[in-house]
């Protein structure tokens, strides 16, 4: 292989662990993706999309850059809720997910030796992009202080002076993820300021901001969901690009329709790769999109929009699975957004040394970090699969994932209250 894959080549925690829930027939409350259908507003926004008589060139190339059927919309709906007229010919580009819009912005702003700030626990697929557009990632934590009783907001606690002094010349992109995966923290307006601060004392310092869980959301009016690039009058546009998609807001994740919106100099790093790595993405899903973003302001299923029903649902869920880890003896750390709680472990006692013998693919580390061997057991012996945090660390601060496992509420009420039933069972 290439150089850009050392290291890269090995199967993922997502590798490890769904097939090794299959295997044991194990609860699979691992991989976050939501397991029933979307609503039947995008279901009929797909059927209509890909029938040339509603739509002429349903099934031919999108435009390259942002198809503008979608980026109207998206342009319409951002303007509104970050009060800043965008334009979406040149400050929007729409690609295949996430995934893709944030490949394609690292390998269009990346160049060999310049520096990446994570956050970590950060998204797997961060670093791994970022090592393949030959940047060095730099990892900042977000301090888990287990004892405090505020939400995953306060547990995970971001140390200023030490995220700046992480930043050197060569500092390129400060990624953020807000509510944030695997955590669910919330970054508050203050945190949000004092990044926006430091960022504009380093002037060839962007942010790429990954909001793709901007509206699975709960407790608003204590903790609003705010982009760094529309806080403050939007001081911070101008050196911020912020990502979302459809997927996790319209439980569709295999229909891969994300966006990426920010000024006209940073949207075209996306869509100048863009152009030569899938040109376009697929039509008939952004058009889907489109379709269904305009549908999902209106009533649903007795709530003023859709969007409001999604976040009741889920508060809901969220419910479950907190009182579903309760009798296992974890205690949930409240997540304020976001699909995934995050548990405190420490209290079980499970068999390590035999565990961490088994061999593992996908765990770089020479040894087994307990959270990836309590998932293991979990799954092989309760019969409950979660995430192992530390797939989101790096070898140094690994040792922070120890006591937690990420568990997805992204599942049907049967499938939560039967992994708690498997739970009570056991412990
Ligand atoms: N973002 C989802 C998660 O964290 C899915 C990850 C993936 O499929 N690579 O579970």
């Amino acid at each position: 292989f290439a150089s850009r894959l050392d290291g890269l080549d090995a199967p993922t925690v997502w590798h490890e662990f769904s097939p090794l829930a299959q295997e044991y027939e194990s609860i699979n409350l691992g991989q976050g993706f939501p397991d029933w259908n979307p609503p039947d507003f995008c279901i009929d926004a797909m059927r209509q999309a890909t029938d040339p008589k509603f739509n002429r060139n349903a099934n031919q190339y999108a435009r390259s850059y942002a198809h503008l059927p979608l980026a109207n919309v998206l342009a319409e709906g951002y303007s509104k809720k970050w009060n800043r007229e965008i334009n979406p010919a040149t400050q929007i580009a729409t690609a295949s997910g996430v995934t893709n819009v944030l490949y394609c912005a690292l390998q269009g702003l990346i160049d060999k030796g310049d520096e990446v700030l994570l956050l970590e626990p950060a998204f797997d697929i961060y670093s791994s992009q970022v090592n393949m557009a030959g940047g060095t990632c730099v990892y900042c934590p977000l301090r888990p202080d287990l004892t405090s009783k505020g939400t995953a907001s306060d547990v995970f606690t971001l140390d200023m002076d030490e995220l700046r002094s992480k930043i050197t010349d060569k500092t390129k992109v400060l990624i953020l993820n807000t509510p944030h995966n695997p955590t669910g923290k919330m970054f508050s307006l203050k945190e949000l300021r004092e990044i926006a601060q430091t960022v504009l004392e380093h002037p060839n310092l962007i942010v790429i901001s990954d909001e793709v869980y901007e509206h699975i959301v709960f407790d608003t009016k204590e903790e609003p969901h705010l982009s760094i690039a529309s806080i403050d009058d939007g001081i911070l546009w101008d050196r911020t690009l912020t990502m979302s998609s459809s997927g996790k807001t319209f439980s569709c994740t295999g229909w891969k329709v994300g966006w990426a919106i920010g000024p006209p100099h940073l949207v075209k790093a996306v869509t100048a790769i863009q152009q030569w790595v899938n040109f376009s993405s697929a039509t008939p899903t952004q058009d889907a999109i489109a379709l269904s973003l305009q549908q999902a302001k209106e009533p649903y299923q007795g709530f003023d929009n859709y969007y409001e029903w999604l976040a009741n649902e889920y508060e809901r869920k969220r419910g479950l699975l907190t009182k579903a880890l309760q009798g296992a003896g974890m205690n949930s750390i409240t997540p304020p957004g976001g699909f995934f709680i995050m548990a405190d472990t420490s209290q079980i006692d499970f068999p390590y040394e035999t565990i961490a013998k088994q061999p593992s693919e996908a765990m770089p580390s020479a040894q087994m970090p307990r959270d990836w061997a309590l998932s293991r057991w979990l799954t092989q012996e309760v019969g409950v699969t979660a995430i192992p945090p530390s797939a989101f660390y790096s070898e140094s601060n690994i040792h922070l994932a120890k006591d937690t496992l990420r568990f997805a509420f992204c599942k049907g009420d049967d499938t939560i209250l039967e992994a708690g039933r498997r739970l009570n069972v056991y412990f």
